[in-house]
């Protein structure tokens, strides 16, 4: 017997669905997206990170982002540089231990004194605590950063005839020296790339640039790393310290005269 033959009566056929909505059905309604951030107007919002709503999700948007601030920065900043006085990595050494907690314009200010009286590590190595204290006074801690800086020296005398070292290893077994101090005299006494200085600026940037969450200096190091090229990690630093101190202030960023505007996911909320 043939299948639907006119031997057998035929089943009523179940009514098709309608491929569209009639015009007139209600629409259903969408779920509340629970991403998004909504800053109404006089709300003061959280200064510790962008929005979440529009903060960049994946490595390629964090990449894209970082390309547009590598190039805004650099032809805005075309100058930007360590603004530690210095001439060689040894003065580097030492103007870097006594930035600790103070800034670079009171830090060259005593310097000129302290190479002066003590332009080598021997020198240095055999210095009277008091006299080196006497000298950076006004850097704050002064106690410690002279007391850093004789061991540092004594150290370099000890292990590295007197030279400063080129690795962050041997680095941070001196004196007063982190990771952070490390990466700044290699990157600026000897042009190696090792990794990125995160200062307070760098931290700040990088956060509010969405191109991190962390807080912590060396996850923010690590976060960095792989969204710039290698050979301008030294300079991005730079780059990002010299846009924190003159346009992406902590407390009052000027996002109307900010290159990167564009594309930060804070423009206009910190205000
Ligand atoms: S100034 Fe404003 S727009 Fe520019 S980086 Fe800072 S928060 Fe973003």
């Amino acid at each position: 017997m043939t299948r639907g033959g006119s031997g057998s009566p035929r089943k009523p056929l179940s009514p098709r669905r309608p491929k569209t909505a009639a015009p007139d059905a209600p629409k259903p309604e969408k779920a509340p997206s629970k991403r998004r951030t909504v800053i109404t107007k006089g709300q003061k919002p959280s200064q510790k990170a962008p929005p979440v709503s529009r903060a960049p999700r994946t490595v390629s948007e964090k990449k894209r982002i970082a390309a547009v601030v590598l190039e805004a920065f650099q032809r805005e900043y075309p100058d930007a540089h360590c603004e530690l006085d210095h001439t060689n990595a040894f003065e580097l050494l030492c103007a870097t231990i006594l930035s600790a907690q103070c800034t670079d314009v009171r830090v060259n200010m005593v310097t000129p004194a302290l190479f002066a009286r003590y332009p080598n590590a021997q020198l240095l190595a055999t210095a009277r605590q008091e006299d080196v204290e006497e000298i950076v006074r006004t850097t704050g801690f002064f106690r410690s950063k002279a007391k850093n800086l004789i061991a540092m020296a004594g150290a370099l005398l000890d292990r590295h005839n007197g030279d400063v070292p080129r690795t962050i290893p041997e680095l941070v077994q001196l004196a007063g020296v982190g990771r952070k101090t490390a990466n700044v005299i290699l990157g600026n006494a000897f042009d190696i790339n090792e990794g990125v200085v995160v200062d307070t600026h760098v931290q700040r940037l990088s956060r509010r640039l969405g191109l991190t969450r962390e807080a912590d200096p060396v996850a923010i190091e690590q976060a960095l790393m792989p969204l710039f090229p290698r050979e301008k990690w030294a300079l991005l630093s730079h780059l990002l310290i010299w846009h924190g101190r003159r346009v992406c202030d902590a407390r009052k960023p000027r996002c109307g005269e900010c290159v990167v505007a564009e594309v930060c996911p804070s423009r206009g909320t910190l205000e």
